[in-house]
């Protein structure tokens, strides 16, 4: 569940796995100046007011379902990057997920970071955590005209794109989807610049703090594809919280599907 922030985030307009990398980081210029066929950066869908909510490593019974009733309660669709071996012993949530309009986006097979792989091995491995689970999450994957994949702890190598576009299925992806808010935890001067809700429960950060740094991250970079985890409790508490705050700052929400990534 751990997050890299400078992954480089591979897009291509073929909608499929990008077939290399090139890291833009920290260059505010060029946020709203995406060209997905020189690749796209970490940075999705900043400078728009648009908030597109993205959940990963679920679904966790007792977690994913408040989440969803709070989506419910707020008419807000998401995405959910979930772990297909988590998925197939949760097939309730995730025909709720479906049923409720939601995203189903693959994030790998068992959670296996995609790094320091073996010579003789990696190829078998990428397959396996991308297609295998794709073969398990395919059932609910019908909400979204695109097949999504966002790599566990942003770990990728242009190498793999290779690999997987090599199968019909591959080349329907677009990934790895990264995020623009909630990748990591700052505090400066008194106030949370940004956070990341898996290091706001590891360090015990309260809900409200926590809340804090998403808000003022949303905030700076005018909105974009946020990373929270259905994983604890505080989560859903916080989404329960930060929805209602984002719409009083003025954001409205998208789903990936709706994103204009051309813009
Ligand atoms: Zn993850």
């Amino acid at each position: 569940m751990k997050t890299l922030t400078l992954a480089a985030l591979l897009l291509l307009s073929t909608k499929s796995f990008a077939d290399f990398s090139e890291k833009i980081i920290g260059d505010e210029s060029k946020i709203q100046d995406k060209d997905f066929s020189k690749n796209n950066m970490e940075r999705l869908h900043r400078g728009h007011n648009e908030i597109v909510l993205t959940f990963d490593d679920g679904p966790t019974p007792g977690v994913t379902d408040k989440i969803l009733d709070t989506l419910k309660e707020n008419n807000v669709k998401a995405t959910f990057f979930v772990i297909a071996e988590k998925a197939k012993d949760q097939p309730e949530l995730m025909k709720r997920i479906l049923n409720e309009g939601h995203i189903v986006a693959n994030h790998s097979l068992s959670h296996h970071a995609l790094k320091d792989l073996s010579f003789f091995s990696w190829k078998k491995t990428v397959k396996k955590e991308v297609l295998d689970a794709h073969e398990i999450l395919a059932p609910y994957m019908t909400n979204s005209k695109n097949f999504f994949y966002r790599a566990p702890e942003g770990a990728w190598d242009g190498k793999y794109a290779g690999v997987l576009n090599q199968s019909e299925i591959g080349k329907q992806y677009i990934g790895p989807v990264l995020w623009d808010i909630g990748g990591a935890v700052e505090f400066k001067d008194g106030q949370y610049l940004q956070a990341a809700d898996w290091a706001c429960w590891s360090k015990k950060i309260t809900v409200d703090e926590c809340l804090s740094g998403y808000l003022y991250e949303a905030k700076k970079v005018k909105g974009g594809v946020v990373l929270m985890h259905d994983l604890r409790t505080q989560s859903a508490e916080m989404l329960a919280k930060f929805i209602p705050a984002l719409e009083a700052s003025g954001f409205t929400f998208k789903n990936l599907d709706d994103v204009n990534w051309n813009k």
